[in-house]
């Protein structure tokens, strides 16, 4: 079994509510809400306006620069595109679609005569125009990653880590559709020209293990599967190449410096739906649960489908739910409404009731050393922390908070329960904030200097 990483924790799964719930297709709902930033990047631009008629996988948003084009996930009518509530704060625009109930294809899905005959480049223009992004959540557009590590890369890794507790989509996915999961990583095997593909499963899920080998056995396919030792973070990528292939990826840098991509299984199956189908991504595999939701389950919903509509679909809401979290409990972030809707990263909605929110007031670090010991960045959490509640920004940046990934394992791993992770997203912020003032100040100072050697010439 493969090596662990540095750091990390080991919290309760709490899986066992979906995790051996089949993937059921949510009846589809009379409106999607498409907010048209679903990847890092700049928002995308509207493609249609109200009154407009929509099929399925039209396009409906054009990015600019880093980014994924946006589809219609049913056919209807659109509605309104105007700012709606939103899974990352605050408002963004959207196209809001009448659904007509009657599912019409676009003709711009078109499936390739012989998928198997594709060149690269035809292949990466396929999951480009299929606005493929990490569908784990980090929603980095796949293209790019493919593109940029064409070359670089020697070590393709399929992340079925899924290490949040309570998700367990993609376990679903790996029990119910191992032929895409196989058939996606042989077209990233051909992508990156590597001879074989590695998938990373935690060993709390065997039966995922024992599914996939089975295909990649009746398949000769150029694909290995690696157990792995449960710990939490795992499926974060850096983790992942550690826990695989032994090599860290050093301070600041990404897994291509170390030969190494990560795909998660959903990306994986969008992959192979985009080279084998044409087809957009306009579905999400989403697992509803948590102490609030009365009947939790895995759903397949289209993209822009409303949270209260899945709620709806698991029997409700406890009348004692106390906190709504788009994601998994450690990464994910807290909602203030059920109208927000699902988008490309969203794996999971969770409702949790009261009785199990144990926040403290007032919270004093007493010293212990254990959010050093959990953090599998390296890095120093009690200082940071003090750092960045005193917005001292230098240190701030020298303590290396840029590299936190907002895992969360150090609050998670706290006695005292100090808001670490909350207070890294503040920090992280004006750091950035920083950063760009002094960037702009720096541009206008040289500016005022050529204008002054100008006049002077
Ligand atoms: S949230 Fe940041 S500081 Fe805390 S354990 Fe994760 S990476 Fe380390
Ligand atoms: S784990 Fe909490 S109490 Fe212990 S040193 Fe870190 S911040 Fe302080």
């Amino acid at each position: 079994m493969a090596q662990a990483f540095f750091g990390g924790v080991h919290p309760n799964d709490m899986k066992a509510a979906t995790n051996e719930k089949a993937i059921e297709q949510l009846a589809p709902p009379a409106e999607v809400v498409i907010p048209m930033s679903m990847h890092f990047g700049a928002p995308c631009t509207p493609l249609v306006k109200a009154g407009d008629h929509v099929k399925v996988g039209q396009k409906i948003g054009e990015f600019h620069g880093l980014g994924a084009p946006i589809h219609a996930s049913v056919s209807g009518t659109v509605k309104v595109v105007e700012p709606r509530p939103y899974t990352m704060g605050g408002d963004m625009m959207s196209v809001v679609i009448e659904n007509d109930f009657q599912n019409e294809l676009s003709e711009e899905v078109q499936a390739p005569a012989d998928p198997d005959a594709l060149s690269v480049d035809e292949m990466v223009e396929m999951v480009k125009n299929a606005g493929i992004v990490g569908m784990g959540g980090a929603t980095f557009p796949t293209h790019v990653k493919i593109t940029s590590g064409i070359g670089k890369v020697d070590t393709v890794i399929i992340n079925g880590a899924e290490c949040e507790p309570y998700i367990t989509g993609d376990h679903r996915t790996m029990l119910e559709r191992p032929e895409e999961i196989i058939g996606g990583a042989k077209y990233l095997a051909k992508m990156f020209g590597v001879d074989k593909v590695i998938i990373g499963v935690e060993d709390n899920k065997q039966n995922g293990i024992d599914s996939r080998n089975q295909v990649i056995a009746a398949q000769k396919a150029p694909v290995v599967v690696e157990p792995l030792h449960c710990r939490y973070p795992q499926g974060g990528e850096k983790q992942l190449c550690q826990a695989i292939t032994g090599k860290q990826v050093p301070p600041g840098g990404l897994p291509a410096n170390i030969g190494c991509a990560v795909f998660n299984i959903n990306t994986t199956c969008a992959i192979f739906r985009a080279i084998t189908q044409g087809m957009p991504v306009v579905n999400k595999v989403v697992t509803v649960s948590g102490s609030g939701v009365v009947e939790p389950k895995n759903l397949e919903c289209p993209i822009g489908t409303p949270f209260s509509c899945l709620f709806d679909a698991c029997g409700g809401l406890n009348d004692k739910t106390y906190k709504l979290v788009a994601g998994g409990p450690m990464m994910g972030m807290a909602q203030y409404t059920a109208d927000v809707s699902v988008g490309k990263g969203t794996g999971a909605i969770l409702a949790f009731c009261e009785n199990e929110e144990q926040t403290v007031e007032h919270p004093q670090c007493i010293r212990c050393g254990k959010c050093v010991a959990a953090c599998p960045m390296h890095l120093e959490p009690l200082f940071m922390y003090q750092y960045a509640s005193k917005n001292m920004l230098d240190e701030l940046n020298d303590a290396h908070i840029m590299d936190c990934m907002e895992c969360g394992a150090c609050a998670y791993a706290c006695p005292a329960r100090v808001h670490l992770t909350h207070m890294f997203k503040y920090g992280k912020q004006k750091l950035k904030d920083k950063m760009a003032a002094d960037k702009a100040a720096a541009e206008a100072k040289k500016a005022a200097e050529e204008k002054k050697e100008a006049a002077n010439k």
